[in-house]
């Protein structure tokens, strides 16, 4: 069984410098496919203008296939709002079949407020998700950033109905795990993170709605 850590862990060099929505986005991506079951890693996050212009070089002036119809400057990646992503398979290995755990992954991934580009009429980009608040890539360049508004409006997809709700730290033997949160009294602590924590098994039977828990 991989752990949540471990999936976190395959990704993390590619979250540095996304914008901070975008990353609470990605966060929440990689943990609720991970509760349903999918592991996924993120293969591309922010790209430089230099690594967008190699890429946009593929298949015209370099050798290979055509990746992308972004030179530099042009990629919503340049500004940290963009990620890809690919199945993360058991085996460690990483795959970009486009089957039923891929589209789990893009329906969380809409719900979270990401759009996909594999609906893109053009060029259909399978792996790709971005959240531009409503922007274009032009404003972007131009420096325009999303307002208060927007931001809290991403949040509150991302968050859904638990941003009311308060959060409680947990800690098994002084380690930070993940959050839990309190609920009338009672503090609810995320199962799988915390028998993780524990060395023991979680089994969720989203079906029958049954949790597991097996040391
Ligand atoms: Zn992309």
């Amino acid at each position: 069984m991989i752990t949540l850590d471990y999936v976190k862990s395959k990704s993390a060099s590619k979250l540095s410098g996304l914008h901070p929505v975008v990353l609470a986005a990605t966060e929440r991506l990689i943990e609720r496919t991970y509760a349903q079951g999918v592991t996924i890693i993120i293969t591309q996050g922010l790209r430089t203008v230099e690594e967008q212009n190699y890429l946009y070089a593929l298949g015209r002036t370099k050798p290979g296939k055509i990746v992308t119809n972004a030179r530099g400057g042009y990629s919503n990646h340049n500004f940290g709002v963009a990620i890809d992503f690919a199945l993360l398979m058991p085996d460690g290995k990483v795959s970009w079949v486009v089957n039923d755990n891929w589209m789990k992954v893009v329906g969380i991934a809409k719900e979270l407020g990401f759009e996909w580009g594999g609906s893109w009429k053009t060029f259909k980009d399978y792996p790709h998700f971005e959240m531009t608040f409503g922007l274009t890539t032009s404003q972007f360049r131009a420096g325009k950033q999303p307002s208060q508004a927007q931001i809290s409006e991403a949040y509150k997809k991302i968050n859904g109905e638990m941003e009311d709700v308060e959060k409680a730290k947990v800690y098994v033997n002084g380690e930070k795990i993940e959050d839990g949160f309190v609920l009338e009294g009672r503090v609810y602590v995320p199962l799988r993170a915390a028998g993780e924590a524990f060395g023991a098994k979680v089994n969720w039977d989203n079906d029958k709605k049954i949790a597991s828990i097996t040391k």
